[in-house]
């Protein structure tokens, strides 16, 4: 598997600082290894604190100057509808980036750059129809409640979707009139590099465009702890999450966090379970397991729980793994060795506790690919039931009643998405009103919609992504009274 060849790649990437291309002031660079085939990519300049510094110094000073901010807001909406229509046009050299880089197979690349081109289709839209409120004070005058951009916009991003979700924070960002420090994840800065360069082609001011790679643990930390920093959008695990919120707090920067997850996908015994085991799999499965809105615990009742496990495992393993450059593949390899392991030493622990693998996942190479598993035999507290793991690992767990399925989906610590399964319209309306999670379907195992909030309850962050929600999230509400005495 993974038989791609490395020698098309553009061989080195630089840092874009001020909107220009650097390479790092200690002319450190990382390697990068492609997921599919275990050998060396490319390599990317490694910002350090300086560099880091130049970046907040450059952002600082453009929100300072108000080039863009000044911008109208109809005019920031045509510069990111041209990056919409850049994306387009590269989509192809995009995705191969990205399925190079991350290990996607081909087609869901296409699919997420054409959704990252729709995300700035959208924000470019929103950007002139996200205005105030007049009030109706008791004083004599006007009172308008206006929005302004809310400033320096530290921008971090994983390695999992690294370019869908980049763009959901630069967009909404860009719409509001903010100049942005984009962190992509260490293993995978490439897309984000890239779309760096559209946005300045596009015409957004060089000073508002920093992409800037590095250690999370050094300049990432740095970025986050700033005072020049207003504004950090951040997208990863909870525990770095929590740091990110304590490590801000002096600055009082304003702080949204997309964190973990552990969704419930709940089937009752009058849905229809021919539609439902077709569409779950995926729902867990998808981008190797490697998604926050995985469902990655199903609740089913009892008197349908035998025939949905038995369709659930035999469409698992019908899922094509394999060189994620090849058009028939829908599970490309994990990111790295080390988030492979990790889903292994789940496996074992759900054999410690336990669980039965109703169906198996192998590990195989060169590259770090990991067939899907099904676990049976499972019990909502054990730890393959609360803890996120980030791989291809489904756990199955039955339940008699509506109640008991609501508690077991509202008994965990995360609360980002989930699914309904049921032909019960009063049903669904019950339940989906009584899990506690930012995003949830019925009859659907999609999450995320570009037009629709997104985030999470309980640990699972603070804030929402896409919609005009994330407008808000972007800007400061200033209110501005106006007496009629003159
Ligand atoms: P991490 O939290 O390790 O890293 C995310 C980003 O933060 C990376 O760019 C990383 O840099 C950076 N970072 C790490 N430490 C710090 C720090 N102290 N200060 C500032 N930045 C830091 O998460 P993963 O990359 O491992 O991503 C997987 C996790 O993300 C999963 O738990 C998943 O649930 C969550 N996730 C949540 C989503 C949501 O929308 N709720 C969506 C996608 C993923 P570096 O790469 O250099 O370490």
């Amino acid at each position: 598997m993974g038989a791609s060849t490395s020698d098309t790649f553009q061989s080195s990437f630089d840092l874009i600082i001020g909107g220009e291309h650097r390479s790092s002031s200690s002319g450190s660079t990382i390697d990068l290894i492609e997921p599919a085939t275990g050998e060396f990519l490319t390599s990317v300049s490694q910002a350090d604190t300086e560099d880091m510094d130049a970046a907040l110094s450059f952002a600082t000073q453009e929100f300072e100057r108000g080039t863009w901010r000044r911008t109208s807001a109809t005019e920031r909406g045509r510069v990111l509808l041209r990056v919409a229509n850049l994306l387009r046009e590269r989509s192809e050299a995009f995705a191969v980036a990205e399925t190079r880089g991350a290990g996607h197979p081909i087609g869901n690349s296409r699919w997420e750059v054409n959704a990252a081109a729709d995300v700035f289709e959208y924000f470019a839209g929103a950007a002139n129809k996200h205005y105030g409120d007049v009030i109706p004070v008791q004083d004599a005058g006007l009172d308008v409640a206006t929005r302004e951009p809310v400033g320096v916009s530290a921008l971090i991003v994983p390695w999992n979707f690294p370019l869908l979700i980049a763009t959901w924070k630069v967009a909404p960002a860009l719409a509001c009139g903010n100049p942005i420090i984009l962190k992509p994840a260490s293993l995978t800065p490439v897309t984000a590099l890239m779309l760096g360069d559209v946005l300045l082609e596009a015409g957004v001011p060089p000073h508002a465009v920093n992409v800037v790679p590095g250690p999370g643990r050094s300049v990432g930390q740095q970025l986050i702890s700033d005072p020049r920093v207003n504004k950090i959008s951040f997208t990863g695990e909870t525990v770095t999450g929590v740091g990110i919120l304590q490590s801000s707090a002096p600055n009082f920067a304003r702080v949204s966090l997309e964190l973990g997850g552990k969704s419930a996908c709940i089937v009752f015994d009058d849905a229809d379970l021919e539609r439902a085991i077709a569409a779950t799999p995926l729902s867990v499965f998808d981008n190797t397991g490697q998604d926050c809105c995985a469902r990655s615990r199903f609740l089913v009742q009892r008197g349908v729980y035998d025939e949905f496990v038995a369709g659930f495992v035999e469409e698992s393993r019908k899922l094509v793994v394999g060189d994620p450059l090849s058009e028939d593949t829908q599970l490309g390899p994990m990111v790295s060795s080390a988030q492979r392991q990790v889903s292994l030493d789940y496996l074992d622990i759900a054999d410690t506790e336990g669980a039965t693998r109703a169906l198996s996942g192998e590990a195989s190479g060169p590259g770090w690919y990991l067939s899907p598993s099904v676990l049976t035999d499972v019990r909502n507290d054990m730890r393959v039931s609360q803890e996120e793991i980030f791989g291809p690992v489904a756990a199955i767990i039955p339940f008699d009643t509506e109640d008991e399925a609501i508690e077991m989906a509202n008994d965990s610590r995360y609360g980002l998405s989930g699914s309904v399964w049921t032909g019960n319209l009063g049903r669904s309306i019950r339940v989906t009103r009584a899990v506690r999670t930012g995003v949830i379907s019925v009859n659907s195992a999609r999450s995320v919609r570009t037009e629709a909030p997104f985030g999470g309850f309980k640990a699972s962050g603070i804030g929402r992504a896409l919609g005009m929600a994330a407008m808000d999230d972007y800007t400061e509400v200033k209110n501005i009274f106006f007496s009629e005495e003159v």
